[in-house]
């Protein structure tokens, strides 16, 4: 797929838009100031392949936990500032990697100055989130409620209050809770600006919902070629949010990395207990972090043919499985050692 052109801008040593690869990004639910819940949440978000994390800033204490919290993590942090301009400027000062703020939310032009000339002097950009929920009456009177066309003129608001201080280390969101709407709001975006755009689909729910709604809405956006960077919101656990994100990231080829599981679903052929065998399988391959191709199937009639590309694989019989490597088979193995010899191989590779 041809991904949209836009500029490159950077949240540390992250580099957002233009070829570069597609950041998963998440959120913290813990107290930000709460510095070793925080660090420790961001720790698991690290294990998982988080590329960027985001914690509120809402008082002091939280900003000036940035610092600590910095210390402890290895990947780039953003304040999210909802009004107040000053939590920006003390986030800043204690060692923020990026903001998520609207400049016109937070008040005179002298604010929006301000926090303008700190990001450019520690060298941040800037995230102009507008979500459907938001939008100034001002934008719903004249286009008609929510919309993507108030969407996309109020991101274009913000953007020129930026743009008039000569600020471009831009990037924008423009996310709501309805997937069509956010798919129309970002395709308008990409035609009309070329910053990079971060991509959600917000209070999507629980992970069930939240994860189906979050895959068709940014894989649709993801397969035009639109998004440089990408955020599940799912009400709960924020590590679940970086897995879904990195699996969307590799369904549509645009992530190489890490393993891949496909199993088959069953049929009438299955023959072994696929189902527990592959939940188990995804549990203990969770922490391997290789760059091949598992499939889990139930016949060996059907098993190593269809999962030719597969770089390793089983595939049920009566009682017992087949395991097959590049489609050729290696072993025959009891059932109930299937699991055993397949994490054994994958171990050895
Ligand atoms: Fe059925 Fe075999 Fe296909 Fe699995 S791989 S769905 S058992 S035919």
């Amino acid at each position: 797929m041809n991904r949209k052109s836009t500029r490159v801008i950077k949240v540390a040593n992250v580099l957002i838009g233009g070829n570069n690869p597609i950041s998963v990004q998440s959120m913290t639910n813990t107290r930000t100031n709460d510095i070793s819940s925080t660090v420790n949440q961001i720790k698991q978000l690290e294990e998982v392949g988080c590329d960027i994390v985001r914690s509120a800033v809402t008082s002091i204490e939280d900003a000036k936990a940035i610092k600590s919290i910095k210390n402890g993590i290895n990947i780039p942090i953003i304040a999210d500032i909802q009004y107040d301009y000053k939590l920006a400027l003390e986030a800043i000062k204690y060692g923020v990697d990026g903001l998520r703020i609207n400049p016109g939310n937070i008040g005179s032009l002298n604010k929006v100055k301000e926090v303008v000339k700190a990001c450019k002097e520690h060298n941040l950009s800037i995230r102009i989130g507008v979500n459907s929920g938001s939008i100034k009456k001002e934008f719903l009177d004249k286009y008609n409620g929510v919309n993507a066309n108030s969407m996309v003129y109020s991101a274009l608001e913000q953007i020129r209050l930026l743009e008039d201080l000569n600020f471009e280390d831009i990037k924008i969101s423009l996310k709501a809770s309805n997937v069509p709407l956010t798919i129309e709001a970002y395709k308008m975006m990409s035609k009309v600006c070329d910053y990079p755009l971060h991509l959600g689909i917000t209070e999507a729910g629980t992970p069930w919902r939240g994860t189906i709604k979050s895959s068709v809405g940014i894989g649709a956006l993801l397969s035009m070629g639109i998004g440089d960077t990408i955020r599940i919101s799912l009400t709960g656990n924020p590590v679940e949010e970086v897995k879904v994100g990195k699996e969307i990231l590799k369904s549509l080829g645009l992530l190489n990395e890490g393993l891949e599981l496909i199993s088959c679903p069953t049929c009438a052929r299955t023959n072994i207990d696929l189902i527990e065998i592959a939940e188990q399988a995804e549990k203990s391959l969770a922490g391997i972090n290789k760059n091949i191709k598992v499939a889990i199937m139930g016949c060996g009639v059907n098993g190593p043919g269809e999962a030719k590309e597969a770089d390793i694989g089983i595939a049920g019989g009566n009682g017992e499985g087949l395991i097959f490597k590049k489609g050729k088979v290696i072993k025959k193995v009891k059932e109930n050692d299937l699991l055993q010899e397949l994490l054994k191989e994958i171990n050895s590779m």
